[in-house]
């Protein structure tokens, strides 16, 4: 397999350090709001990865939840976003973290992406955060400012390995104008912040250096290291983490055990509006559930991020929607018309299109082209029925489109609480209770909808 490595800058073959488990850190979802549909195209590009990698080799993938410490700045400024969600909703820190995170779950499942094999909250991982901090003091690369502890990056020779110099001095430049006197260089990143002395934070905790909460950046070297080891085969990310945070993490994580934190970086292009990016705090976004209302398949979604290269930088709009959901919906209709001619047979033919597909997915995930090698084959008059099924089933493992799903016959756009009430009058008229049915027509009406009863049963139109 090859793979584009952002620290190399060019698509390096893929060698794990054992083939029998491969390690794949992934940063998880800040947890102060619902995940957007940008969000989600870096977690469909990882589980383009994770699916592909596992097709030759075990796979342990961590993927973090970022539950506190993650400021409104990724350069340590600004409030804790997890507190301000919490002042937002008039909820503590807490059961803000337990909504969003139950929903980013309910959100990536809705859209194929495999769980990984350990999740690991940021709150729970405290104690290795500090033992991490530690070291770094030990060997002297901290300082102490008035609000909290530093990382001198100055200290830390290869700090510009993953971007390049050029990037980094823009950044220091850029970073100078608004860089706190107690900083002593631009790019320094706090590794531990104290609690304010005038305001009470929901989540602190007590350390070697007083109450407090961990820096953003430690959280992902701690919990990476803890259960991947020193040195990880792949760290992802979106495109956006590269200058700061993976630099940051390489920093301390290098320092602290004189070891290669990652040996692939690789790292997904944003979603972007034609109006501009996609932000959760700017409030410009869209959802999964959004997209689900106006009536599509979030696997639709999951088509759309497939057609681009993980690479190239996407743009959403509902004209693209609508066209990856009718695709979607043709080619599922020529999937199961093979599927209902024949059932799955393995021959010659069908595994030498099984191996272009990976080949395609295995050159630095080529989905676009996978995608349209499903395409040629569904269409194809070189492959029976029966091994198109094959093919198409291989394919579906990695694509995870449900490409055999029946389309359902249109259903009428009835509310949850109508429908309730139509199976009740169902139920009346079943046990012969006629005031009952009455009530409940009139009370189906009072809803918005007319109902007939019919040889065939209850018809509902709306009024
Ligand atoms: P966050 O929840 O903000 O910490 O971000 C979760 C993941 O989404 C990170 O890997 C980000 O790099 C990524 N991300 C943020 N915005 C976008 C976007 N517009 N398109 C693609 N990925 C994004
Ligand atoms: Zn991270």
């Amino acid at each position: 397999m090859y793979l584009h490595n952002t620290a190399t800058r060019h698509k390096d073959e893929f060698t794990p350090q054992n083939p029998q488990n491969v390690t794949m850190y992934c940063c998880g979802p800040t947890v102060y709001n619902f995940a957007h549909i940008g969000n989600l195209r870096t977690y469909i590009f990882e589980d383009l990865l994770a699916r592909t990698i596992r097709l030759r080799h075990p796979l342990t993938h961590v993927m973090n939840v970022t539950d506190v410490g993650h400021l409104v700045s990724d350069a340590d400024d600004g409030e804790d976003k997890m507190e301000l969600g919490a002042a937002r909703e008039g909820k503590s820190a807490w059961d803000i973290a337990k909504f969003y995170e139950e929903k980013f779950w309910a959100d990536y499942d809705a859209l194929h992406c495999t769980r990984p094999t350990v999740v690991s909250r940021a709150t729970k991982h405290i104690k290795e955060m500090i033992a991490l901090v530690k070291t770094l003091e030990d060997k002297g690369y901290t300082y102490r400012t008035s609000d909290g502890i530093y990382y001198d990056t100055s200290k830390f020779d290869r700090y510009d390995s993953l971007v390049g110099h050029a990037r980094i001095s823009g950044l220091q430049g850029g970073a100078r104008v608004e860089m706190s006197d107690e900083k002593r260089n631009p790019t320094d990143f706090a590794l531990w912040k104290f609690s304010p002395k005038d305001k009470k934070r929901q989540m602190e905790w007590d350390s070697p250096w007083g109450v407090g909460f961990p820096g953003w950046h430690i959280e992902c070297s701690a919990m990476a290291m803890k259960y991947l080891g020193h040195t990880l085969d792949i760290h992802c990310g979106g495109i956006d983490h590269v200058t700061i945070h993976h630099t940051n993490e390489i920093a301390q994580s290098e320092a602290a055990t004189g070891k290669k934190y990652v040996n692939y970086w690789v790292h997904g292009e944003f979603l972007i509006l034609r109006s501009g990016k996609m932000s959760k705090s700017g409030g410009t976004f869209v959802t999964v559930d959004v997209l689900k209302e106006k009536g599509y398949d979030p696997l639709a979604y999951r088509y759309l991020c497939l057609s681009a290269h993980y690479r190239t930088q996407l743009e959403f709009s509902y004209e693209s929607m609508d066209s990856a959901a009718k695709s979607l919906k043709n080619l599922r209709a020529l999937a199961v018309q093979a599927k209902q001619s024949a059932a799955a047979q393995e021959t010659e033919k069908s595994k030498a299109w099984k191996e272009k597909f990976t080949a395609a997915m295995e050159d630095d995930l080529n989905a676009p082209k996978a995608l349209a090698l499903v395409w040629e084959a569904v269409r194809s008059a070189e492959l029976s029925a029966a091994e198109k099924v094959d093919f198409l089933t291989f394919a579906d493992g990695i694509l995870a489109l449900d490409l055999f799903k029946e389309e359902a016959a249109p259903k009428a756009d009835i509310p949850a609480q109508v429908q309730a009430l139509l199976d009740a009058r169902a139920a009346a008229r079943k046990a012969k209770e006629w005031k009952k049915s009455d009530e409940l027509r009139d009370e189906i009406a009072r809803a918005g909808y007319l109902v007939k009863d019919t040889p065939q049963g209850q018809q509902v139109e709306k009024k």
